[in-house]
């Protein structure tokens, strides 16, 4: 039997392992996943060979330590340096990062879209921006403070914190700040947000499994909106299918996936 595992401190909140184990057993995949809570970023290499892994999702706050401990990392994730997923090919460690096609697929409903404002700017924000300049969207940043924005500038990207926004109309507004998260804080002052969210057409929060306060305003504009529960879910279909070799159409694993949210 393959074993698979999520890392991440804290970790006993992921719904990682139902949504993998879900498609195993009814995929009928000899695999089990399970959660691994690690406080040091420094010995996942270690401990995923312990364990004897086959792969791994990788969550907050070792995203970036994942990305030095890989022997090879491919894809998106080489442009950005965060891995999410980890695959044991012959014994090498292979890194790749599913987050950011996950959310493009949570928001494939919302068109059309051109502007996009991104609040927040850690790495679930690195990924995004740079996936959306990949895919030509304009993109700009908000965050509190100015310290993080310089990846963002370097990039090309309008950056502002909330001394120096001027309020303009986007067609998405995005929440990849934690405020919210285990709070109940908007991710900028009101008098900022009020003003974007209610001449915006969509809004995302990646945040899943509750309401926050950004989406509470969001819905009492009537603005189209949605959690991270669809970025959760399209992050985890890749992962599987990265997991399983390909042997599954996206979609089988998706739907055996999607039960997973009903238990
Ligand atoms: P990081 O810690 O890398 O970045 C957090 C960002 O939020 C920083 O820009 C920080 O600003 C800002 N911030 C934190 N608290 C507040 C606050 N109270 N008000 C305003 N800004 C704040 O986090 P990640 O990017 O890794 O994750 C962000 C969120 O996305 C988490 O809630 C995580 O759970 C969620 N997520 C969801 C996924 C999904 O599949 N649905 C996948 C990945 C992440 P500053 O720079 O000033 O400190």
């Amino acid at each position: 039997m393959k074993l698979f595992a999520i890392f991440g401190d804290p970790v006993s909140h992921s719904r990682s392992p139902l949504m993998h184990n879900c498609v195993f057993k009814n995929l009928h995949v000899d695999a089990c996943y399970t959660r691994v809570h690690l406080e040091d970023g420094s010995k996942l290499k270690e401990t995923f060979f312990n364990l004897g892994l086959s792969g791994a999702n990788v969550t907050v706050p070792h995203k970036e330590a994942a990305f030095d401990a890989c022997d090879e990392v491919r894809g998106f994730a080489k442009k950005i340096g965060v891995v999410n997923t980890l695959i044991n090919e012959n014994g090498k460690l292979i890194g790749y990062n599913t987050d950011a096609d996950g959310f493009m697929y949570a928001i494939s409903q919302f068109s059309p879209i051109k502007n996009i404002l991104i609040i927040g700017a850690g790495g679930t924000a690195k990924a995004l921006a740079n996936k959306f300049v990949e895919e030509n969207y304009h993109v700009e940043v908000l965050n509190r403070s100015q310290g993080r924005l310089t990846y963002f500038k370097e990039l090309g990207i309008a950056t502002h914190t909330w001394k120096s926004i001027q309020i303009k109309k986007y067609d998405l507004v995005v929440n990849t700040t934690s405020a919210g998260l285990s709070d109940n804080e908007y991710p900028a002052p009101l008098e900022i947000l009020e003003p974007l969210i209610s001449t915006c057409k969509f809004c995302a929060d990646a945040i899943y499994g509750k309401v926050t306060p950004f989406l509470q305003l969001a819905k009492r504009y009537e603005i189209t909106s949605k959690d991270g529960a669809d970025m959760l879910l399209g992050q985890g279909v890749l992962a599987n299918a990265l997991f399983t070799q390909h042997q599954f159409k996206n979609e089988s694993i998706e739907k055996e996936m999607k039960g997973s949210f009903l238990l």
